[in-house]
């Protein structure tokens, strides 16, 4: 089985060969912590944890790192009053570092509610500030930095000159890119204005500041990922991934820091995860058109007409390639819900079939199988994959009305792999059994509480318990192994 992988900077699928066979390493843009993350921020790290599960069920060791942007980085204007933390610090009258800690909780909360597998490794980027220094003085001492007023820039035409290309993978020409910029970031302090921050001289007003050989300041963005990513994946490593928009200036300048700092291209597979989209635009929170995870699972929101679960959100993400534009609206999400359903209701037949070894049926289990790791090995085709598990849900339907058989050995077989498929690699979860358990889980917390009522002889509150219990349709029945309940 070969994968192939889209690759960006070549423009074409790839044949996925690792540097150390069976190893991946893979670093994946996190978020800026400076507010909560909306839906289009969690399409683009689902779309990396389903690319993370597929490589780990096809057999890869993978160490995934996904960082967390901690530290300032300003925005295009260069003006220190749009800095993301600042803004958000002034308005929410808290510490920086409060800002980071109160927005990380929040992004561990909403990845953890879709069932996105925690990185190997989440480093932040002001806990790597020791390397970014060093790393900026190496492009200075290699000529391809220089210092300018306290901050340093990197000089693009510099490395155009030494025969690198700045603009390979966005596909850019660096003679238009210069006829399209205005010198607003750097004010004047830049040789040439696509020449990028490495290091950035804070302003009396900025408050996350550290010493560096040039004087007081702080990272530029594009250096933190090239910090991190060397230091925990080497100089080379394989798969780098992000959303489609971060391809430029950010990730076009990592490569160029790279291929400065090391003589090498830091990735082998640049990989970009396309947009969420909402009334045909992109989600975004400056334009004001996005709306937040909890908003969407509550309820309590304008555009959907009711509340989804999260694996149904997770699952209709998926119904798209993560190449493509996604339009989330109401019907896909009620399209999805019901696709859903189907899905597990299958699921929960498939417990309940008898194989008949004696006759033999028209679906080849063997086929289906080749079909599905195809579309998987395919850049991770998600949308191809699905519907291939929704060809084994026909069956399965077919096999309830014993239009079908299945031999024992088969059925094993097919339960084995749609559920790694559903649940292994497209991480989806069961709405129902989770219920369950959570009832299971607060049900015993109820009785432990009735235990220690009746201990301590507050029989008025036990019997309270029971009895709110039973007309909610619950009797708790007290034996010799303790308190056990039924549900009518
Ligand atoms: P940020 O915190 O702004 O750096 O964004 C975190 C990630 O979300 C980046 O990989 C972005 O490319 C991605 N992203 C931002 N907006 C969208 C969107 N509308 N759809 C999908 N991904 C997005
Ligand atoms: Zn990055």
């Amino acid at each position: 089985m070969q994968l192939k992988i889209y690759n960006s900077l070549a423009g074409e699928k790839e044949i996925f060969k690792p540097i150390l066979e069976g190893n991946v390493g893979m670093y994946v843009c996190g978020p800026t912590v400076y507010s909560n993350v909306h839906l289009g921020n969690v399409r683009t790290f689902l779309s990396f944890d389903f690319i993370y599960r597929s490589l780990t069920h096809l057999g890869y060791k993978v160490r995934y790192v996904r960082n967390i942007t901690d530290a300032g980085h300003l925005t295009d204007d260069g003006d220190v009053n749009n800095d993301r933390f600042v803004k958000q610090t002034r308005l929410e009258k808290l510490e920086p570092m409060e800002i980071v800690q109160k927005y990380t909780v929040d992004f561990h909360k909403v990845l953890d509610m879709f069932n996105l597998l925690p990185p190997n490794i989440e480093p932040t980027a002001t806990g790597h500030i020791v390397e970014q220094i060093e790393l900026t003085q190496k492009l200075i001492e290699t000529g391809f930095a220089y210092e300018s007023n306290g901050s340093v820039y990197f000089d693009v035409l510099e490395y155009n000159a030494r025969g690198l290309n700045y603009g390979e993978l966005s596909k850019r020409n660096i003679e238009e890119l210069f006829a399209n910029t205005r010198d607003l970031d750097g004010q004047g302090e830049k040789k040439n204005p696509q020449d990028f921050a490495l290091w950035k001289k804070a302003s009396p007003a900025h408050i996350m500041r550290w010493n560096s050989p040039w004087g007081e300041g702080f990272p530029g963005w594009h250096l933190e990922c090239t910090a991190m990513s060397t230091k925990y994946l080497g100089e080379t490593f394989d798969i780098h991934g992000g959303g489609m928009d971060l391809k430029f200036p950010h990730h076009e300048c990592e490569i160029a820091q790279g291929k400065a700092c090391n003589g090498a291209s830091p990735v082998n597979y640049w990989m970009h995860a396309n947009m969420l989209t909402m009334n045909a635009q992109r989600m975004s929170k400056s334009t004001g058109n996005y709306i937040l995870p909890m908003q969407l699972v509550s309820g309590e929101n304008d555009f959907f007409e009711k509340s989804f679960h999260p694996a149904i959100v997770r699952f209709c993400f998926l119904q798209a390639h993560y190449r493509s534009v996604l339009d989330i609206s109401n019907d896909a999400m009620l399209a999805s819900e019901k696709g859903f359903s189907r899905l597990m209701e299958a699921l929960k037949i498939l417990n309940s079939i008898t194989p008949n070894d004696e006759k033999q049926s028209g679906f080849s289990l063997d086929d289906w199988k080749a079909k599905c790791y195809d579309a998987l090995t395919d850049d991770f085709n998600s949308p191809v994959l699905i519907a291939h598990l929704f060809e084994a849900v026909k069956f399965i339907f077919a096999l309830k009305d014993e239009k079908e058989t299945i031999s024992a050995q088969g059925l094993e077989d097919l339960k084995s792999t749609l559920n790694a498929f559903v649940f292994d690699v497209l991480g989806l979860q069961n709405i129902e059994e989770n219920n369950n358990e959570k009832l299971d889980q607060t049900l015993q917390v109820l009785i432990e509480l009735r235990n220690q009522a009746r201990k301590s002889k507050n029989f008025d509150l036990s019997d309270q318990i029971r009895d709110k219990l039973l007309a909610e349709g619950i009797e708790l029945k007290d034996g010799r192994e303790g308190t056990t309940y039924s549900i009518s």
